[in-house]
């Protein structure tokens, strides 16, 4: 994500509230304390979220340490994500880019959950981190870690249910971050604009019924951000649903212009929202420096955004 553009809007757009709201307390969530065991036994309904099982896959992200595009490590996190998803269907995106750099390997992942109807919801993830940064101990566990561990959770979620509506693909892709800092628009994004121009050329675009972006959801102060790149309907309907699970509290308290992986889609026609927190830290403080630590993390924010992710693939199943 591109924080400059956070930044802009706090001091150019004098109608956009960038006021914090005070922190909410947390409502009571069970769902954290449900053993794995219990997941598998459930054939029709969606198992329940294991917060602490999610957070145990963004502090194995972390270990193999910084992961940017062309490492071993990189390659590491690929083979972990794809460990998780042996019984699933994946499809692999793979191909190179030049960049001003050199040339690197990208590699995109795809879980695929089948729906009865027609139309596909993608939820993404980054889970590269900034290569300009990999000679520092920078290892992103807010940035592209803690949304990767969310969607390892939620294939677990997805498996093991029957699903009504929808299609939904989980995407873990690649090479999000700037190849320069603090950002550079055509060096950045490389996994979801290769995707977007592959799925517009194949047809698969027309499908895609919302496109729902995580990006620094662990954040344990969880204030997720408006966005006005996002799709005003989805963003509205996102909204509607953490109401409807009691999390409203985290969300939209700040409006932002974010530049994320959700752009590609929002210039090809597709319904997209980025659920992002730019906030991280005082100041955002923590974003992109060795700071952004396991320790600055909470289970409780993984599953308040996957509860209204997936209430939102709900009500967006039934539109
Ligand atoms: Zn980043």
């Amino acid at each position: 994500m591109k924080a400059l553009s956070t930044l802009l809007s706090c001091a150019l757009l004098g109608t956009v509230a960038c006021a914090r709201s005070a922190p909410a307390s947390l409502a009571a969530n069970t769902a954290a304390e449900v053993p794995p065991q219990a997941v598998a036994a459930i054939p029709d309904t969606a198992p329940a979220f294991n917060a602490s099982r999610a957070m145990q896959y963004v502090k194995e992200i972390v270990a193999f340490g910084p992961r940017p595009i062309g490492s071993e490590s990189h390659k590491k996190v690929e083979n972990y994500i794809l460990s998780h998803l042996k019984s699933d269907t994946v499809e692999q995106d793979n191909f190179e880019i030049t960049a001003s750099e050199g040339k690197f390997p990208v590699h995109n992942i795809i879980a695929k959950f089948p729906g009865a109807r027609d139309g596909i919801i993608v939820i993404a993830s980054h889970y590269d981190t900034n290569w300009p940064l990999r000679n520092m101990n920078y290892v992103g566990a807010n940035d592209g870690a803690s949304s990767s561990a969310l969607l390892l959770e939620i294939a677990n979620q997805l498996r093991g249910a029957k699903r009504e509506g929808y299609t939904v693909w989980l995407l873990w892709d690649d090479a999000e971050e700037s190849m320069k800092l603090p950002w550079d628009d055509p060096e950045s994004l490389y996994g979801v604009r290769h995707l977007a121009q592959k799925w517009q050329d194949d047809g698969t675009i027309k499908k895609v019924q919302a496109f729902l972006l995580e990006d620094m959801i662990g954040d344990a102060d969880l204030n997720v951000d408006r966005d006005q790149q996002s799709t005003a309907w989805l963003e509205d309907l996102i909204l509607q649903a953490a109401t409807r699970v009691g999390y409203q509290s985290h969300f939209f308290a700040r409006t932002i212009y974010e530049t994320d992986d959700h752009v590609p889609f929002i210039q090809r026609g597709v319904p997209a929202a980025d659920l992002i927190d730019a906030d991280y830290g005082y100041n955002n403080v923590f974003w992109h420096t060795t700071q952004d630590t396991v320790d600055k993390l909470s289970p409780k924010s993984l599953a308040i955004i996957d509860t209204v992710t997936l209430e939102t693939v709900r009500l967006l199943d039934q539109r």
